[in-house]
């Protein structure tokens, strides 16, 4: 079975309104940020809710299991220059795990982290190290190192650095890959095949945990990570489609993290969600050339 969702908010109802946002898009799972992305303002989990959103689930064909949260943005392992920012990232990472462990997610993602001004070998060995100190407390939620577009001093952008930090980490861990981030680190889709051949050689299948699809806005190795809506950037619909539905990744949540669209595809303000249309276009394998007129369509009506 396809296992299909989007990225959805979590917001004063917590779980209960990421699942409800989940089932209106016609997804089966979801992917959703404990707060903010960019900050770390986060409430105490609401044990009620939680119990009326699992049932909601188990109600609505939502599969829990596979459902995946995401860390913000700003925790980086991967530089120590500023201890405290560095000690920071650590304990704020401790307490998303914790929160996931409550809310009963089995996976969240998280980028490795950026060098900025260090050299990539030290860079990865301070992720290595952070995740080794994180992961003395043993958790049910399992992270998955997501792969990185290479944008800046993104680490984890290659197939070598992610095998570093697998082979490196003593504790259990797993991967994200994210459609986009390969193209624009230089991995085409159209190949895709030959790249999972090596990731199963080097790393092994049973570490991919999760996949994000999305299409590109730029080229082939053009370290940008500006993700655009599936089958309309430069990666394509019907190479998006063998990802979603290729045999080694069965059992693996794919996860929607298209821009939500205003009224052009270049407006700044995105208004509507995307998703309903897009996971529509993935599960009857059928490209909508009109997708901004019948979102815009569904949500004004
Ligand atoms: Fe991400
Ligand atoms: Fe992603
Ligand atoms: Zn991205």
């Amino acid at each position: 079975m396809l296992i299909l969702g989007s990225h959805v908010s979590f917001g004063t109802r917590q779980l209960l309104g990421s699942a409800e946002e989940a089932y209106s898009y016609g997804a089966n799972t979801f992917m959703f940020y404990t707060g903010a992305p960019q900050n770390t303002i986060r409430k105490s989990i609401d044990f009620d809710l939680l119990k009326e959103a699992d049932t909601f689930m188990k109600e609505h064909g939502i599969l829990k299991e596979y459902v995946i949260c995401h860390a913000p943005y700003i925790i980086n392992l991967a530089n120590k220059t500023d201890l405290s920012k560095w000690d920071f990232s650590i304990q704020f990472l401790k307490q998303e795990l914790k929160r996931c462990d409550e809310l009963g997610i089995r996976f969240l993602v998280l980028h490795p982290g950026s060098a900025v001004g260090l050299p990539r070998e030290e860079a990865l060995q301070n992720i290595v190290d952070a995740l080794n100190h994180v992961l003395e407390t043993p958790y049910h939620t399992k992270i998955l190192l997501e792969t990185m577009a290479g944008k800046g001093t993104e680490c984890g952008t290659t197939l070598e650095e992610m095998k570093f930090l697998l082979e490196h980490v003593h504790h259990e861990v797993g991967v994200c890959l994210d459609t986009c981030h390969l193209n624009d680190s230089g991995i085409s889709i159209s190949s895709f095949d030959s790249y999972l051949d090596s990731f199963e050689r080097e790393i092994g299948l049973d570490k991919i945990g999760c996949v994000h699809v999305n299409d590109s806005k730029n080229l082939l190795g053009s370290h940008k990570d500006r993700h655009e809506n599936i089958g309309y950037g430069t990666i394509g619909f019907e190479n998006l489609l063998h990802v979603c539905y290729h045999d080694k990744l069965k059992d693996v949540p794919k996860i929607l993290e298209t821009p939500y669209v205003g009224n052009t595809w270049e407006d700044k303000e995105k208004i509507y969600p995307p998703y309903r249309f897009e996971i529509q276009m993935i599960q009857t394998k059928t490209f909508d050339t009109k997708l901004l007129e019948h979102i815009k369509e569904y949500y004004n009506k």
